[in-house]
């Protein structure tokens, strides 16, 4: 790779107005439109290195960057009734399933795995946005008390990173019923005294939000992420009023007291330790 096609060639793109630079050479920054080489970008996982920006990242990132040195043991989930409702809508609902399991190689919008984060043992789960907007449906809801139970058995603390769209309309009252199921399984863990840890990422919306993402003993997010139950235009339509200015991002939210921290990616594994270490150490005063 020289320095001409590493540097050069993106920014003349751009000035021709072309974006049909490779996908898995450049990225564009789609908060700055600045050009970030791949490599950079992977480095620096999923920031923007010229503005900051946090950019989505898969379930397998997340696992990847929270584990200790990337390492972690992922459990399979539980199998459920595939398309209860024999749902369609445009498409089948079990061919858009299908789309989402090729190119998402998940069964679901959710992973669970365990492993130690600087050196405490922790469950975590980890919601994937690009599997059907990283909506919930059984398979999410009865992944999370799988989890909730993991966490449980190993006297570990669950940490979970949701991003979503909501229920997954497809399940109909199905997919409603994941969030009493899910309230529940946050429940479990506190019982057995073990913290439970939500780290929000962008967007973290409808019925996640009105579950177990509220649910958590600690409340983080990341920079920039909408976090909210409603879009902004519903609820402007509703109130009849402007809302203000960044309502339903993570900065607004955490000087409105709904979240404890908004954490940069890069300062993320830190603070779980350093929380983790926190919050159990009753148990180690005890053991
Ligand atoms: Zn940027």
């Amino acid at each position: 790779m020289s320095w001409l096609t590493e540097f050069v060639r993106p920014k003349i793109r751009t000035l021709l107005g072309r974006t049909d630079v490779p996908d898995n050479l450049w990225h564009q920054c789609p908060a700055c439109q600045q050009m970030i080489f791949h490599r950079e970008l992977d480095t620096a996982k999923k920031v923007c290195p010229h503005c900051g920006h946090h950019m989505r990242a898969t379930a397998a990132d997340r696992l990847n960057w929270t584990f200790d040195e990337g390492s972690y043991t992922r459990i399979d989930l539980p199998k459920v009734v595939a398309d209860p409702l024999k749902f369609r809508d445009q498409k089948k609902y079990a061919d858009r399933l299908r789309e989402a399991r090729e190119t998402s190689k998940q069964e679901d919008a959710l992973l669970v795995a365990h492993g130690t984060i600087g050196g405490h043992k922790a469950v975590v789960a980890a919601m994937e946005s690009s599997f059907m907007a990283g909506s919930m449906g059984a398979a999410v809801g009865e992944g999370l008390v799988a989890a909730a139970r993991l966490a449980v058995l190993q006297a570990a603390p669950l940490i979970i990173y949701t991003t979503s769209g909501g229920a997954r309309m497809q399940e109909g009252a199905i997919s409603l019923m994941q969030m009493p199921r899910t309230t529940i399984a946050t429940q479990m863990v506190k019982e057995a005294g073990q913290p439970v840890i939500i780290v929000m990422t962008d967007p973290t919306t409808g019925g996640v939000t009105a579950s177990f993402a509220m649910l958590g003993d600690i409340h983080i997010a990341e920079p920039g992420a909408m976090i909210g139950f409603a879009g902004p235009r519903v609820i402007e339509q509703t109130v009849r009023e402007k809302l203000p200015e960044g309502f339903q991002r993570a900065e607004y939210l955490l000087e409105h007291g709904i979240l404890d921290m908004v954490v940069k990616r890069a300062e993320l594994t830190a603070t779980l330790t350093r929380l983790i270490a926190l919050l159990t150490a009753h148990h180690k005063a005890a053991a």
